[in-house]
């Protein structure tokens, strides 16, 4: 059910990207709705009002591009979430979701076909939306789509193929395929949205984790990629434990919380959500980090929480086998 999740995924991805490219070049100049008629065909009366909504609220902002992208933004978050809490209800009822949190540990069982689907939806996707933005920036300043794209980016383009391979459990599940994500998320530009504020975030807080804790605050993942930086943050956070931001990991208060990064523990559990933003794309990130913070939520039960803990499962955390069994 992976699988076919995925390739609907993709067409999704691809369509989502290049209607978003439209909405971005035609904005600044003022689009009228009329103009998406003969690119989007018979779907125009139906995308003419979300059109319009976003012409609206973007024209309010002052600001159009800027504007336009936070609107982008948000509808993709939200977009987003709607499959990521579907996927999650599905998943927590199932009887995969008991076995594989019990301790002792369990036999896993195959997960429900729901969750799997719209795993491979989310997937597919972002490898859709990871390649068209590639090829748009093959031919930027100019912000239409139509063809030829530069060559070397019609070949970047393609290797958002390499996280599109986790739509088959058989591939997702190899260490060495694991390497191969972890680096080819960083040339993932979907990937951005979450490493970008990693690096920023990285930058700033180097120095003061390298006066904290010498060079000990600062690891370096070669089978995902990772950059894992200890740091001690107490004069504004109180917060333990460990975040991800893409291929940047940061643990608090300090080296004390590292764990090795093939084995079950803080560490690899941070860089099992470097993999997932690599294949299932930027958005998912932020989506997960808001949502297993809601209130009253038990936020291991979460979706990207499941899916990252599958990476190096813990006994008693309950994972959804994408990075292992
Ligand atoms: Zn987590």
């Amino acid at each position: 059910m992976r699988v076919v999740g995925g390739i609907i995924g993709l067409g999704l991805g691809l369509a989502y990207a290049f209607f978003s490219a439209y909405f971005f070049g035609a904005m600044p100049a003022g689009t009228s709705v009329a103009a998406l008629a003969p690119i989007v065909g018979p779907l125009a009366p139906f995308l003419a009002p979300v059109l319009i909504l976003l012409q609206v609220v973007a024209t309010a902002i002052a600001m159009p591009l800027a504007g336009a992208m936070l609107v982008w933004l948000l509808v993709t978050l939200l977009l987003t979430w709607a499959i990521y809490a579907i996927a999650n209800a599905i998943y927590v009822a199932s009887a995969a979701f008991t076995a594989s949190s019990s301790i002792p540990a369990v036999t896993p069982l195959a997960p429900p076909a729901g969750e799997q689907f719209f795993l491979g939806i989310m997937i597919g996707a972002a490898a859709g939306i990871n390649a068209v933005f590639w090829l748009l920036a093959g031919q930027l300043p100019r912000t239409s789509f139509t063809p030829p794209y530069v060559a070397w980016n019609f070949i970047l383009a393609l290797t958002a193929l390499i996280p599109f391979l986790a739509v088959v459990a058989a591939i997702s599940l190899s260490r060495v395929y694991q390497t191969f994500v972890g680096w080819f998320g960083i040339l993932m530009p979907y990937s951005w949205l979450a490493t970008g504020v990693g690096l920023l975030l990285f930058i700033i807080t180097l120095p003061i984790a390298l006066g904290q804790s010498g060079a000990a605050a600062l690891r370096f993942d070669f089978t995902t990629a990772t950059v894992e930086l200890s740091i001690n943050l107490s004069a504004i956070s109180g917060f333990s434990g460990g975040f991800s931001l893409g291929n940047f990991t940061f643990l608090m208060p300090g080296p004390a919380m590292q764990t090795p990064f093939n084995a079950p523990g803080l560490s690899s559990h941070e860089t099992g959500h470097t993999l997932n933003t690599a294949v299932l794309g930027g958005a998912f990130l932020w989506v997960n980090a808001i949502d297993e913070n809601l209130p009253g939520r038990i936020g291991r039960n979460s979706w990207g929480e499941m899916l990252a803990e599958s990476h190096f499962p813990r006994p008693g955390f309950p994972y959804s086998p994408l990075w292992t069994a």
